[in-house]
């Protein structure tokens, strides 16, 4: 219950002003001394027996940035062995989520380092990514509950895009209800994830509470999502993913195991004549560009009303102009690279087909000398979000036109790609806002602000269709999914 713990406030960040703040991140960037590299291993109640180490790489400059070593069977069977539900009371997990919460906070200088060298997240972005965290924990601290039994074993299998944010939020329910947890983090990020589980058992979360295990999504993944043992998934990545997973667990699991799944978005956003541009302008660039577009909740397809067209195209251009691309070191960085090389080239090879058939309108030049995997945000002109065949997780905006006539007809191609994750309106018709809130299916709509960033505990996110199963992460009713309700003996 929320008054458990009155007073729960929002992590305050940190400010990159603030010459401490600096100082600490200083010292976090310092080169890697060499044999000294951080190692992410199975972390798992018994003994372990993990595959041979890989090297996980900076995806802006290619340097090697730690090891990992990969879950083997035998650890996996291990783990699902030794795994034990949280045998604390309600306040008691509560206190160690808030413990674990002011670990991450105290440690924020080491954080920001690893989330910067393994993810390539600029400073703002590792700054906003360390507070949704400390928030998650704290929300989900807030929702523990004496009135609900856990489900039992949870598999948390999360992506690289927030790979400490995420991977903390799907974590803290699952053990705020009292599950045993089995974490498996996106291969790109296991070094943040093993970090993030060592501050967890820190702070007080027993080892056969939560245990970690680093791999692939095929064969780690696979086995920790398709095994009767486990009692409910919590999945966020992409739809097609989610869908394998769903099919893994309907011939393996109990029937009622839930899937929690939390995936892709085609999102729009819509801004018609009566917008203010300027205003406009700022949001479509951050909901566009800001992560380098590799946000679930990032604009893919800006729908601008024919007539004000060619003035807020000129603006936007004008604006893009100005973003600088570069090593999320910098401080004036605002695009860093994209995860790696795979998604450099399926970004690059939407945008060279794009550019064959005539449809690129605005393509930024990438500074010299980088060396990472680094796209230059780019703009292309579609006739409908029908055109888009997928999701392309990258800076890559897709503009369209529409008449004013034909808004119910724009709204119907936005529902009929199945997807509903995030929507943006810039728009002062009140009687518009409200024909396009009741008319969308869409999981979070934005009025008049840019689409991205959702705030724990105040704008709880998620998606509708084929964006997410449900109940939205950072809402009252998200750990309740991970327990089971309990009846309790009626005492007049
Ligand atoms: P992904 O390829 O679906 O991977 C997500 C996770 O699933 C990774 O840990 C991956 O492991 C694992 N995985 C892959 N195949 C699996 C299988 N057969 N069984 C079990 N696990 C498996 O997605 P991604 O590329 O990392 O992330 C980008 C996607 O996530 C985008 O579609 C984005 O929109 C979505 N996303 C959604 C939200 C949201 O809140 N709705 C938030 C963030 C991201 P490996 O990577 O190690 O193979």
């Amino acid at each position: 219950p929320a008054d458990l713990f009155p007073g729960r406030s929002n992590s305050q960040g940190h400010d990159l002003s603030q010459t401490g703040t600096l100082a600490a991140i200083e010292t976090a960037r310092a080169p890697l001394a060499a044999g000294l590299l951080p190692e992410a291993s199975p972390l798992v109640a018994g003994d372990c027996a993990p595959m041979a180490a890989e090297e996980v790489k900076n995806p802006a400059t290619g340097e090697v940035v730690g090891l990992v070593r990969p879950a083997s069977a035998a650890d996996i069977e291990a783990a699902l062995g030794n795994a034990r539900p949280w045998q604390a009371d309600a306040a008691a997990r509560a206190a160690v989520l808030n413990r674990a919460a002011d670990l991450y906070e105290e440690n924020y200088g080491q954080i920001f380092a690893v989330i910067a060298r393994e993810a390539g997240k600029n400073l703002p972005d590792a700054v906003a990514e360390i507070r949704e965290a400390v928030d998650f924990l704290r929300y989900y601290a807030s929702q523990t509950s004496e009135d609900t039994t856990p489900r039992g074993v949870f598999t948390c299998i999360s992506p690289w895009n927030f790979p400490l944010a995420i991977f903390t939020g799907q974590i803290a329910a699952a053990l705020a209800a009292g599950n045993a947890v089995l974490a498996k983090p996106a291969e790109q990020t296991p070094i943040i994830a093993a970090l993030a589980v060592r501050l967890m058992h820190l702070a007080g979360v027993p080892r056969e509470a939560l245990q970690l295990l680093p791999g692939d999504g095929p064969t780690v993944g696979a086995r920790l999502t398709s095994d009767p043992r486990v009692n409910g998934v919590c999945f966020t990545g992409g739809t097609d993913t989610a869908q394998a997973i769903r099919r893994a667990m309907v011939q393996a699991m109990d029937p009622g195991a839930p899937l929690i799944a939390e995936t892709g978005g085609m999102n729009a956003m819509i801004v018609d004549s009566t917008a203010l541009p300027e205003q406009a302008v700022r949001d479509i660039l951050a909901s566009s560009f800001q992560s380098a577009g590799q946000r679930c909740s990032a604009l893919r397809c800006l729908y601008v009303q024919d007539e004000i067209a060619p003035h807020l195209t000129e603006m936007l251009f004008g604006a893009m102009d100005e973003l600088r691309i570069g090593n999320p070191w910098d401080l004036n960085t605002d695009v860093g690279p994209v995860i790696d090389a795979e998604a450099e080239a399926t970004i690059r090879a939407h945008i060279a087909k794009a550019r064959a058939e005539g449809r690129v309108l605005k393509e930024m030049d990438l500074p010299e000398g980088l060396t990472g995997h680094f796209v230059a945000p780019t703009v292309i002109r579609i006739d409908s979000i029908a055109d888009l065949e997928r999701e392309i997780f990258g800076p890559v905006l897709h503009v369209a036109t529409f008449d004013a006539e034909d808004l119910p007809k724009v709204i119907e191609a936005i529902n009929a790609t199945g997807y509903g994750l995030t929507f943006g309106l810039h728009s002062r018709i009140d009687n518009r806002v409200q024909e396009v809130t009741e008319a969308l299916n869409v999981g979070n709509l934005y009025i008049n602000r840019n689409q991205i960033g959702a705030v724990v505990g105040s704008q709880p996110f998620g998606g509708e269709g084929l964006s997410g199963t449900g109940p939205k992460a950072g809402g009252p009713e998200y750990v309740a999914r991970f327990a089971q309700p309990q009846a309790k003996p009626h005492r007049p």
